[in-house]
C-alpha cells in the first residue's frame, strides 16, 4: 500500500483517479480548496478507511508524508480558470512550488498535470512533445497557458537541482461522467443543452477542431506514467480529432432531441486545431485510449441524464 496525495480529487480528474486508486488498495489523500470540486463526485469512497478528504487550498503549505504525488489541482475549463486568473496563476505555480517541497521532503514521485495548452493555438499538426508551442503572453487563457508553461520549468529545475523525481503529463482533452454541469467546457454544455432540447450554442463557426479523451482512458494513461520511468513532457490525449460543429451533430443526433444549433462569437485565443501526437505515450509507456468518442459519449450522456433528473432540472 503507497501513500498518495492528490490534489485537487474532488474535481473531474482527481475524484476517478481517487476512486482507482483506492480500488487499487492505496492509502489515498484528497486536498481540495473545492472551487470547482465537489464531494458527491467522491461519494462512494467517502466512506473508505482509506480516504481522507482535506479542504486545503495548495497555495497554502502544509506538510504530509507521502509516496506519490499527483498534483492536480486547478481549474482547467477556460470559463473557470479565467474567472481569478490571479490565483490560477498562484495554484500552477506556489501550489506546485509546494507540493514539490513535500516531494523534496519525502522522496515523493510528483506527477504534474501539464496541459495542452502549454502548445496554445499550435502552428504545427499534430502537436508532438518537441513542439514549443504559440502562446499569447497576455492574453485571456495566459494566466493557465503561461503558468503551466512555467509549471513545467519548476518541475525541470527541482528534477535538475534537487533530483526530484518528477512526471510531466500533458493532458489533452478531456470528459465523462462527474464533469460538473456548470464546467463551460464543451462536451458538457453540447450534452446538456441537447438532452434539455435547448439551442446547442457553437463559439465561432465550429470548424475549429479537439481530440476527446475519454476519462477512463486518461486514468490508465495517468496511473501508467506515474508508475514507469519515463519523465516527460508526454502527451495524454486521444488523438481522434474532430471539428466543433461535428461534434454538435453528433451529441444531437444522440440525445434524439433535434436541438437547434446556434452560433456566438469565438473567445480570443481560442485554438484552431489541436490533436496530440501519442506516439511517445505508445511506445514508451505501451498507452493508447482504448473507448471511442461514440461509446464515451454515450456513457457521459447517461449520466447527465441521470444527475439532471435527480436535481429536477425542468
Ligand atoms: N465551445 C463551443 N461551445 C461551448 C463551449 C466551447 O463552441 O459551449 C468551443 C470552444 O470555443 C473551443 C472548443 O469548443 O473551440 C473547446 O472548448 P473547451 O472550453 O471545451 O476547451 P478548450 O479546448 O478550448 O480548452
Amino acid at each position: 500500500m503507497e501513500r498518495v496525495l492528490v490534489t485537487g480529487g474532488a474535481g473531474f480528474i482527481g475524484s476517478h483517479l481517487c476512486k482507482r486508486l483506492i480500488s487499487e488498495g492505496h492509502k489515498v489523500y484528497c486536498w481540495d480548496n473545492m472551487d470547482t470540486g465537489s464531494e458527491r463526485n467522491l461519494a462512494p469512497i467517502l466512506s473508505s478507511p482509506h480516504f481522507e478528504l482535506i479542504y486545503h487550498d495548495i497555495i497554502e503549505p502544509r506538510d504530509i508524508a507521502v509516496d506519490r504525488i499527483y498534483n492536480l489541482a486547478c481549474p482547467a475549463s477556460p470559463a473557470q480558470y479565467q474567472k481569478d486568473a490571479i490565483h490560477t496563476i498562484k495554484t500552477s505555480i506556489v501550489g506546485l512550488m509546494n507540493m514539490l517541497d513535500i516531494a523534496e521532503r519525502y522522496g515523493a514521485t510528483l506527477l504534474q498535470a501539464s496541459t495542452s495548452e502549454v502548445y496554445g493555438d499550435p502552428l504545427v499538426h499534430p502537436q508532438c512533445e518537441n513542439y514549443w508551442g504559440n502562446v499569447n503572453p497576455i492574453g485571456p487563457r495566459a494566466c493557465y497557458d503561461e503558468s503551466k508553461r512555467l509549471a513545467e520549468t519548476l518541475l525541470i529545475a527541482y528534477e535538475k537541482q534537487l533530483g526530484v523525481d518528477i512526471r510531466i503529463a500533458r493532458i489533452f482533452n478531456t470528459y465523462g461522467p462527474h464533469m460538473s454541469l456548470d464546467d463551460g467546457r464543451v462536451v458538457s454544455n453540447f450534452i446538456i443543452q441537447a438532452i434539455m432540447g435547448d439551442d446547442i450554442i457553437i463559439y465561432g463557426d465550429g470548424s475549429q477542431t479537439r481530440s476527446f479523451c475519454y476519462i477512463d482512458d486518461m486514468i490508465d494513461g495517468l496511473v501508467c506514467l506515474m508508475t514507469s520511468d519515463l519523465k516527460g513532457p508526454v502527451n495524454l490525449g486521444n488523438s481522434a480529432e474532430i471539428s466543433i460543429i461535428d461534434l454538435a451533430k453528433k451529441i444531437n443526433s444522440m440525445a434524439g432531441n433535434q436541438s437547434k444549433i446556434v452560433h456566438r462569437s469565438l473567445p480570443i485565443d481560442d485554438p484552431s486545431r489541436r490533436n496530440p501526437d501519442i506516439t511517445l505515450a505508445k511506445t514508451k509507456l505501451g498507452w493508447e485510449p482504448k473507448i471511442s468518442l461514440d461509446e464515451g459519449l454515450r456513457i457521459t450522456m447517461e449520466h447527465f441524464r441521470k444527475i439532471s433528473e435527480q436535481l429536477c432540472i425542468r
